[in-house]
């Protein structure tokens, strides 16, 4: 730290990404990325566009949220684009939290909530997950402030099925909700559907996890036009051209292309739901999920130990080191070979082990 770092900021614990090394070879099931690239009309789009680098992007988004409206039968009145969902949940904490405002959400959950109240000031309060780690819906804690609510949760995966949401939604109608549906390609039937009905709901997307763009940083929101007015001011008060060309050009083209979409996720829950299966049969046990990952412990070997000896063999998983959870895993899901070759390790460390018993 230097002498110059101002003094609002020197306690800030910053966001921890998962690893994203460079120069090897590992294999990567840690960052819930898509293990199939963009296709080649995604990637011709993007490089038609970077013959237009010089040129600024269009600050309003205006073809990809014409795009977003048409694929999820909206306006782009309703619609606001971003670099990276993660980047449209700081402007909700900037915009919807304060003093008189706190920001709730679980206490297990995607840890940027945290940093970016933090970060932004605001006072925040999570409510516990019940012991089986669904969301406490009923809980006193979630009677004031602005609540986000990640849908499927990570790391659990776990979700609140759209007539659960939509009461909740009816519960908490003078409150905003903020629904981050990073994983719900994976899952089911989006929020999106309640908004006509629910002036405060913002739902969140990416296109980092269905869509395979997470080098691409892209995120949308749509919420009531006056919401998304509200966020306008301050993405245009901080960085107006938030969505490069190449981005925009790629989100527009993967847009295009429902079939391949859908095949990527229909392929992506299938492979989920047969190494579910496999690592049950290897004793652990697994939520629920309804994500791209699955989050998993075994009784004899610590979260630490399979993340530890998984490395060691080249395969990067996720570990977190919070009290509930740290008996846990989280592995995205790859392709076949890929999870063969996980199976394969996880084998190997619970023999291995018994060995040495
Ligand atoms: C991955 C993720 C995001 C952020 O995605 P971006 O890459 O910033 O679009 C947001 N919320 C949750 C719960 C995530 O897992």
């Amino acid at each position: 730290m230097s002498r110059f770092f101002t003094s609002r900021y020197r306690h800030l614990t910053p966001y921890q990404p998962g690893e994203q090394p460079c120069f090897n070879s590992f294999l990567k099931l840690n960052t819930n990325e898509s293990p199939f690239p963009p296709t080649p009309q995604v990637q011709e789009a993007a490089r038609e566009a970077a013959g237009k680098l010089h040129l600024y992007s269009d600050p309003e988004c205006t073809a990809l949220r014409q795009a977003l409206a048409t694929t999820y039968r909206l306006s782009p009145r309703q619609l606001l684009c971003g670099n990276g969902s993660d980047e449209l949940l700081y402007l909700a904490f900037l915009a919807f939290c304060g003093e008189t405002c706190p920001a709730v959400f679980p206490d297990i959950t995607y840890g940027f909530y945290s940093v970016f109240a933090e970060m932004t000031r605001v006072p925040f309060r999570t409510v516990p997950l019940l012991p089986d780690f669904s969301v406490d819906l009923f809980h006193e804690d979630l009677d004031q402030g602005t609540i986000f609510l990640a849908n499927p949760n990570a790391p659990t995966g776990l979700w609140i099925p759209p007539e659960q949401l939509r009461a909740f939604l009816e519960r908490h109608s003078r409150q905003l909700v903020v629904v981050d549906e990073a994983y719900i390609d994976f899952a089911g039937e989006s929020a999106l559907g309640l908004l006509e009905q629910h002036a405060n709901l913002l739902v969140i997307q990416t296109f980092s996890k269905s869509r395979s763009l997470a080098g691409g940083r892209l995120g949308f929101c749509a919420a009531h036009p006056d919401i998304i007015a509200d966020l306008n001011t301050l993405r245009n008060s901080l960085n107006p051209y938030n969505v490069n060309r190449m981005t925009m050009a790629a989100g527009i083209a993967s847009l295009s292309d429902p079939v391949s979409f859908s095949r990527n996720c229909q392929r992506i829950c299938q492979i989920r739901e047969a190494c579910r299966h496999a690592l049950e049969k290897l004793g652990f046990t697994v939520t629920a999920s309804k994500a791209n990952f699955l989050f998993a412990s075994h009784p004899a070997v610590s979260g630490k130990k399979l993340y530890q000896q998984l490395k060691a063999q080249g395969i990067l998983v996720r570990h977190f080191d919070q009290p509930r959870i740290s008996s846990y895993i989280r592995i995205t899901i790859g392709t076949q070979p890929q999870m063969d070759r996980l199976l394969d390790a996880l084998e190997t460390i619970l023999l291995t082990r018994k060995e040495s018993l």
